[in-house]
């Protein structure tokens, strides 16, 4: 485990623009990733343009409602802005987000979530979110912690 400090934090603007890259996510069923690639940042660096894409596996259940299209393109806004007050879950230091557009990115591997990411609200949401990608909660060992209490 690599994050015991929070020493790499990204913004918007540290992804390479005009470039796919893999997303933290994929299809629920064919497990196909997505991908995103971001065509514009804004002048803070911290929001900006995103498409998205996917390409399912052959034979997979969500294929039927898109016509039998096994690509999916879309656009959304991404980005996000950081809390103040770092926070500390099983051990590791995580920095809360503070605002997120659409798309935000999980704050462990810093790929960024195309579907549905794992949410905290710190403090109700005050101390702002901490979005993780489902693969980066299970081995942080937050999925266990949600479904078993605090240990
Ligand atoms: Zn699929
Ligand atoms: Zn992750």
């Amino acid at each position: 485990m690599s994050l015991e400090q929070p020493s790499i934090l990204k913004l918007l603007k540290d992804y390479p623009v005009q470039t796919w890259l893999k997303a933290a996510d994929g299809c629920e069923y064919c497990k196909a990733p997505y991908e995103f690639r971001v065509t514009w940042i804004d002048e803070t660096g911290c929001f900006g343009d995103v498409e998205t894409r996917i390409q399912h596996r052959e034979g997979c259940m969500s294929i039927a409602e898109y016509d039998e299209n096994f690509c999916e393109d879309s656009h959304d806004v991404a980005g996000w802005e950081f809390h103040e007050r770092p926070i500390t879950i099983q051990g590791h230091q995580l920095i809360p987000l503070k605002s997120k557009a659409n798309i935000g990115p999980c704050l462990h591997c810093w790929k960024l979530i195309v579907g549905v990411p794992l949410i905290l609200f710190i403090d109700q949401g005050k101390g702002g979110e901490i979005d993780l990608c489902f693969p980066c909660a299970e081995k942080l060992g937050v999925l266990d912690q949600l479904k078993g209490g605090i240990r």
